[in-house]
């Protein structure tokens, strides 16, 4: 169990508004007036409330929003839709940048591929009584551009700050070996290397795709924080349009050397479905094959593939990025867990066999805010279900590193260091 809490880690399919902690949401939603929408809380008991709002509580909510019983993924995409409304300046996108890196990084991550879909923020949240400060009436919006450059700044003074941390730690171990006094830190803490995905909402137009496209050209065209944008991704709600109206934005992103990441087969998709009325299952078959075409650097989820699909993606080696909590609850695999996913997990449709057949894969968490979990949680449960080594372990953590985005010393310095705390 602590071995794989201590384990140096690796996350690259994690969008930063799912990472918000419950109880940030709360105080924002409280700062800013917000009722958050009743139907998704739930009283420890699983309950939903009567009463409608967390407001009138001072003391913490017995309820919960986030995840303590499997959801649907619409249920999902509905509780997305709250967190704009508290997550709506440049502030408190500040604020749950941080709170992300920093959550990542106590799971020993050391690295972080973090995603966003660029959204026109107020520069400032409008106050209590709905002013933007005494001199400005309106409120003022800041640029999409201004959204990243708020994430990748906050990446930049995160891995300062872990820097000087352990170079202060450095130099107190020096001076406690010394004077021969016992040391409290056994070697340095990992530091965590921070990337960014411009993201694509998929229930947006093909308009808005392009407009992110080139924003992400654009961004790594920056000197400061140029080396950080890797790379693009399509999400969003997967019943919502087609790959099709989105693949020459993806065209134009590959053309320009960004690595592409496709969210896939997130819905059920059949190719001989007996019900031709079933027009989404053929549709959505339709789309997973044509995302397998276009043959992205890597795929998200690839859940529901039918065999002839699942045997081109094994042929095609397409790294997936697997999302195990995730993926038991938005397809509903433990309808009545209470609090242990083990069983749901039992019925996983693809990741036993991927970890069988040695498929490129990685086990990320998706949005831990909103699905309560963390990367040592997620390790635990693919471990209990299948009964992984530690070496195994070990083994796909250092192949995820491979399925990075980032540049390859970046990548060679982060695997050295990867198997020297395996080694330690
Ligand atoms: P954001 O891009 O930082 O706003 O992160 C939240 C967004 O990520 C959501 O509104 C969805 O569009 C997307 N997202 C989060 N989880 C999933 C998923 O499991 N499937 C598809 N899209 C997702």
């Amino acid at each position: 169990e602590e071995a794989i809490e201590k384990l140096p880690k690796v996350e690259l399919h994690a969008h930063l508004n799912g990472c918000i902690r419950e109880s940030t949401l709360f105080d924002l939603a409280k700062e800013r007036s917000v009722t958050l929408s009743h139907e998704h809380f739930h009283h420890q008991d699983h309950q939903v409330p009567s009463n409608s709002s967390i407001l009138d509580h001072d003391d913490p909510p017995a309820a919960r929003f986030f995840n303590v019983r499997p959801r649907s993924l619409q249920d999902c995409f509905d509780i997305f839709a709250e967190i704009p409304k508290c997550v709506d300046d440049l502030i408190s996108l500040r604020r749950i940048t941080l709170e992300a890196l920093e959550d990542f990084a106590k799971h020993n991550v050391v690295y972080l591929e973090l995603r966003s879909t660029p959204k026109q923020l107020h520069v400032q949240s409008a106050n209590k009584t709905g002013n933007y400060g005494a001199e400005q009436k309106k409120p003022r919006l800041a640029s999409k551009k201004d959204y990243c450059h708020v994430i990748l700044q906050a990446m930049e003074d995160f891995e300062k700050d872990q820097n000087q941390l352990n170079l202060k730690q450095e130099e107190q171990r020096k001076i406690a070996n010394e004077s021969n006094a016992p040391s409290s830190q056994q070697g340095p803490i990992p530091t965590m290397t921070c990337r960014f995905l411009v993201a694509v909402d998929r229930s947006h137009s093909n308009e808005t795709a392009m407009e992110h496209i080139e924003l992400a050209k654009d961004l790594v065209q920056s000197d400061e924080y140029g080396y950080r944008v890797v790379g693009v991704d399509i999400g969003g709600n997967p019943t919502k349009n087609h790959f099709h109206d989105f693949r020459p934005a993806f065209e134009v992103a590959r053309e320009a050397g960004l690595k592409i990441t496709l969210h896939c087969a997130e819905v059920p998709c059949h190719d001989n479905d007996d019900d031709p009325s079933n027009k989404r299952v053929v549709i959505a078959y339709d789309e997973a094959k044509s995302i397998l075409e276009f043959a992205p650097d890597r795929l998200g989820h690839a859940l529901l593939l039918p065999p002839s699909l699942q045997s081109m993606l094994q042929k095609s080696k397409i790294p997936v990025e697997c999302c195990p909590t995730s993926n038991v609850m938005t397809l509903e695999l433990a309808k009545d867990f209470h609090g242990s996913l083990l069983d749901g997990m039992k019925q996983h449709p693809q990741l036993p066999l991927w970890l069988e057949s040695n498929h490129p894969v990685s086990i990320n968490t998706d949005d831990p805010g909103v699905f309560d979990t963390d990367p040592t949680k997620e390790w635990r449960l693919v471990q209990e279900t299948y009964g992984l080594s530690l070496e195994r372990i070990q083994q796909v953590l250092l192949e995820s590193m491979d399925q990075a985005f980032c540049d390859t010393a970046t990548k060679d310095r982060i695997k050295t260091q990867m198997k020297l705390a395996f080694d330690s």
